[in-house]
């Protein structure tokens, strides 16, 4: 199954498969189990249930690597809408959004890096005044030093927005140290990226001996670490470690995906833990679906079947 993983993320950057796939409702089977809706009501829906169940949020309009600047403008547009949706029905204490900046024009040619920039700062207003934070979600390593650039000059004026590491990347332990100041949101996670080796740990056992050695980095430091995965044995170690290096329940988070171990979810909450739930919607699902099949080859079957289905 492992050796799918590769294909499986090549075929997620795939023009032709996405224009057959995306003809697709996302109500066909394997879709809406990892993506509640296309639509600002429907995600606003699917969170007001997390929330029901003792759980947060952090929102994600789908759409990456925009190539023109009014598709760019169409995702602040879409974040807007929703971050005044969550604030109208009393949600927005409980539900953030995630931004890939690559979906607010940092891939464009001409000043991509400046206008990801300003479409961010104004989607980080739009949530300080609904009552909510951003998160910006981490892409391949080649945008790694953009975003984290752009992290920082947001934090001049937003210190509450929150920034992601991914553990298969050589540098992320030290990325981890420079970020574990106080009041520094972190998200860990694995990585979901197909990554050359120069820059990335290949073999799953180094990637979680990664993730370990930086979670210890976080939960010692000063920072909010936020621990995005669904695995286990890194749940459990994060417990250990947060007991041990004295945190409270609340001066951290779980985080899993939308339709991930939702059991998990909400026993984690039940003890008292703050989860929050990643929660995709929007009609450009394919690159996001294909990512999670990669990590989950025994679902493709269920894909296919959708597939073939499909009206
Ligand atoms: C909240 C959140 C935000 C994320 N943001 C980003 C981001 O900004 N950038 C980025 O590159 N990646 C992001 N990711 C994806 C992440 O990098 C991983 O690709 C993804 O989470 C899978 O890794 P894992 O930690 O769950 O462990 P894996 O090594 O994939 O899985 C370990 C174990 O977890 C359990 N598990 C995993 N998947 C499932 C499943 N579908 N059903 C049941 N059990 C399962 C199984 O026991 C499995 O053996 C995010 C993930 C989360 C949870």
């Amino acid at each position: 199954m492992a050796l799918l993983r590769e294909p499986l993320l090549l075929l997620s950057r795939s023009e032709q498969l996405k224009r057959l796939v995306s003809t697709m409702p996302v109500s066909a089977g394997i879709v809406s189990s990892y993506v509640p809706g296309e639509t600002t009501a429907s995600v606003v829906e699917a969170t007001a249930t997390l929330v029901a169940d003792g759980l947060h949020a952090s929102l994600d309009h789908l759409g990456e690597d925009v190539l023109d600047a009014d598709q760019a403008d169409a995702t602040v547009a879409a974040y807007k809408d929703v971050l005044a949706a969550l604030s109208e029905r009393g949600l927005a204490r409980r539900a953030e959004v995630s931004v890939k900046l690559s979906a607010i024009g940092q891939a464009l040619e001409a000043n991509g890096h400046k206008i990801a920039l300003e479409n961010a700062r104004a989607i980080c207003r739009a949530a300080r005044n609904a009552g909510t934070t951003v998160t910006l979600d981490m892409e391949d390593h080649t945008t790694t030093d953009s975003t984290l650039a752009i992290l920082r000059d947001l934090r001049k004026d937003f210190p509450e927005t929150g920034a992601v590491l991914q553990s298969y990347l050589h540098r992320t332990e030290a990325d981890c140290r420079a970020l574990a100041y106080e009041g520094s949101r972190v998200r860990l996670c694995k990585g979901a990226y197909n990554e050359p080796e120069h820059v990335a740990f290949q073999d799953k056992a180094d990637v979680d001996k990664s993730y370990v050695r930086c979670l210890k980095v976080l939960l010692a430091g000063d920072g909010y670490p936020m621990v995005a995965t669904h695995d286990p044995r890194m749940i459990a170690i994060a417990s250990t470690l947060s007991s041990r290096f004295g945190r409270e329940k609340g001066t951290y988070e779980f985080q899993m995906l939308y339709g991930i171990r939702p059991e998990e979810q909400k026993r984690l909450a039940r003890r008292g833990e703050t989860v929050r739930v990643y929660v995709p919607y929007g009609a450009q699902w394919f690159g996001y679906l294909m990512r999670r099949l990669a990590e989950r080859p025994q679902n493709l079957s269920f894909f296919v079947k959708s597939l073939i289905s499909k009206k």
